[in-house]
């Protein structure tokens, strides 16, 4: 569903990734792990077409997205690939629904329905007109999540999707982000520190240094 072949990106004299290789297979879920600076946001964000890799190649379903240009991109990244960061970047001025509607724009399609029905799926039923300022952090991430599902993305890219909450909302929001992808066929690859969350998927990859360094398979 994604892939990475040979990542190299840096920025001015550091080289951050060393030739990183990759691939998330429908419906997997894939853990990246590794310590603070080793460039896993840095990867989540090459792979997620919001930067562009100094050499290698990215690929979504079957298409190689790293030489299109940053419009292109947006345009391909819907119905492939869903976001959710570690702060919840919900737009201040736009209500729930509005929010969770942003990556169906570029697709023409009118998706209030199923926006409504995901933010239902998240436990917030009815609450797409209010502004996320009133909204809690865990209830804030559950929007992001139900947003980076909008399009039906091939796969999920999370970046520490609950690494700003505190321990009984970051269970609620990562179990609502692995079963609403198990739901809807996708990929996720989750950038976590937190075990108990890494241990819930499939495989882990762990970064060391700009490489892979580690793969535990199946557990
Ligand atoms: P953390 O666990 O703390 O989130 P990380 O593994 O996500 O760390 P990155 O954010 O990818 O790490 O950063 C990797 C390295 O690249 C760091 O040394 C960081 O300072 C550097 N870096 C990241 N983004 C930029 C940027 N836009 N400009 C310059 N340096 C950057
Ligand atoms: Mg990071």
């Amino acid at each position: 569903a994604l892939s990475a072949r040979n990542l190299r990106h840096g920025f001015g004299e550091t080289v951050v990734l060393h030739g990183v290789s990759l691939e998330v297979g429908a419906g997997e879920v894939v853990a990246v792990t590794g310590p603070s600076g080793s460039g896993k946001s840095t990867l989540l964000h090459l792979l997620g077409g919001l930067d562009t890799p100094q050499q290698g190649e990215v690929w979504w379903a079957g298409e190689r997205v790293d030489l299109l240009g940053t419009q292109a991109r947006a345009r391909r990244r819907a119905g492939r690939v869903g976001l959710v960061f570690q702060h919840h970047y919900l737009l201040e001025d736009l209500t729930v629904e509005q929010n969770i509607l942003v990556p169906a724009l570029l697709t023409g399609r009118d998706e209030t329905e199923r926006a409504r029905g995901l933010l239902a799926r998240v436990g917030l039923a009815g609450r797409g007109r209010e502004l996320p300022r009133v909204l809690s952090g865990g209830e804030r991430q559950r929007v992001a999540v139900a947003r980076a599902l909008i399009t039906r993305p091939a796969v999920v890219l999370a970046d520490e999707p609950t690494g700003s909450l505190d321990r009984a909302n970051a269970e609620v929001v990562a179990g609502l982000l692995l079963d609403l992808a198990r739901e809807e066929r996708a990929g996720v690859l989750l950038v976590t520190h937190e075990e108990r969350l890494a241990e819930q998927t499939d495989r882990a990859l762990h970064l060391l240094d700009g490489r892979i360094v580690e793969e535990a398979v199946s557990r």
